[in-house]
């Protein structure tokens, strides 16, 4: 049997599901750079702007000079540094729990968190919408694996109903659904956690920074402070740095620092990095105004797109324009990208078949005359037409 690969690679591009790099030549910023060209962006999870922010960038220089670049093991070997700690300590503060853990990804930190708190005989159960770092932890720890409907708080209801038999019973969701940009459902999911005394774990990536008044993410803005045991989150998105973190007790820490395979057999972080999330963090305490433009471009948007439809929700910076199949959505971002306009078409297997996307997401950085600009073109491609035209 010869090496198949460009026959498996034809069949994805048959399908429209190939998937290419584009190559950004400048920074991350509102406008980006692709073969010369100037491109407006509107898929960035750099909500805030931060990632090339200039106190992030002096704070990673400063911690350079000082500490150097590399860690040159894993933190358990002689890896952990004094930025490591400074920024796990603040991330609990953040995030209002005992303790924190930092690992290389926020993918590692599913991962590793899901694999190390269930395994066989224990059960897992998810919303079907959840991230694929998720999926994957649930997969690789061994547990029953469960999935309910899309924020169906009865189905959840009535697996853990039906899971008394199970040693540990833990209930995983995002807070804010990465590809749909809505929310989970989280004061009643806690409730019913609680109730069939289920271990409860959020996944805060992309509510981190962006809800709450300090953007301190889900549990801020429903009030939820200490009543989650596991919170995960990313330092890559509105925090513009890298890295993800659980947060929790202390004990559930000391546990993940002694089993999480993805954080102790891996390098760690360089200390730049954590400066640099220490400094993003920081910077959205004490100057609230990022956040607070953020939410104004969600909220010019939404109402500049209720002049044309209603089918489009706006929760969130991610705002999930279903076209439906994989050709036409290709066809689409193409003709966006013609007109200056980045937003990549999100596919299958990363969405439901059937539900391609463009998934605009908006940053505080863009201007009310970027956003004019998005309507513009999705007018000019004939993707939007006025109510009253219809
Ligand atoms: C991006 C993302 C992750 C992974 O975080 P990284 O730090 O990018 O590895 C996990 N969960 C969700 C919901 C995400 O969107």
């Amino acid at each position: 049997m010869g090496i198949d690969f460009a026959k498996e690679l034809k069949t994805l591009e048959d399908h429209a599901l190939l998937r290419e790099f584009r190559t950004i030549e400048g920074s991350q910023g509102t406008y980006i750079q692709i073969n010369g060209n100037s491109y407006l962006s509107f898929c960035s999870n750099n909500y805030l702007g931060l990632a090339n922010h200039p106190k992030i960038k002096q704070a990673t220089i400063d911690t350079i000079n000082q500490y150097g670049w590399g860690t040159g093991a894993s933190r358990l070997v002689s890896g952990n540094m004094t930025l490591h700690q400074k920024l796990e300590k603040k991330i609990a503060e953040f995030k209002c729990t005992e303790a924190a853990l930092l690992f290389p990804t926020g993918y590692m930190a599913n991962l590793g968190a899901i694999s190390t708190i269930v395994s066989k005989g224990d059960i897992v159960i998810g919303d079907k919408l959840n991230h694929a770092s998720i999926v994957d932890g649930c997969r690789q720890s061994g547990a029953m694996f469960r999935i309910y409907p899309h924020n169906s708080v009865n189905q959840l209801e009535s697996l853990l109903q039906k899971s008394s038999i199970y040693r540990r019973r833990l209930v995983v969701t995002d807070s804010l659904f990465s590809m749909d940009g809505d929310t989970a459902p989280l004061p009643e999911i806690v409730n019913i956690a609680k109730r069939y005394d289920a271990i409860i774990m959020i996944d805060d990536a992309h509510a981190t920074g962006v809800f709450g008044k300090y953007g301190k993410g889900m549990i801020e803005h429903y009030g939820l402070e200490g009543k989650i045991d596991i919170i995960m989150g990313s330092l890559s998105k509105a925090i513009g740095s890298i890295g993800g973190f659980i947060a929790g007790s202390k004990c559930l820490i000391d546990l993940l620092k002694n089993k999480a395979r993805p954080f102790i057999y891996t390098t760690a972080l360089p200390p730049a990095a954590c400066a640099a999330s220490l400094a993003g963090l920081n910077l959205i305490q004490e100057d609230t105004s990022l956040i607070d433009k953020l939410w104004k471009n969600i909220n010019f948007l939404r109402s500049r797109l209720s002049e044309f439809t209603n089918n489009i929700s706006v929760q969130s910076p991610i705002i999930s324009i279903i076209v439906g199949s994989s050709d036409d959505t290709l066809n689409l971002s193409a003709k966006l990208y013609e007109d200056g306009i980045l937003i990549p078409a999100i596919r299958p297997p990363t969405v439901p078949t059937g539900t391609s996307r463009l998934r605009v997401s908006l940053m505080a950085t863009h201007s009310e005359d970027d956003i004019d600009r998005l309507i513009a073109v999705l007018k000019n491609v004939g993707f939007l037409t006025h109510k009253n035209k219809l």
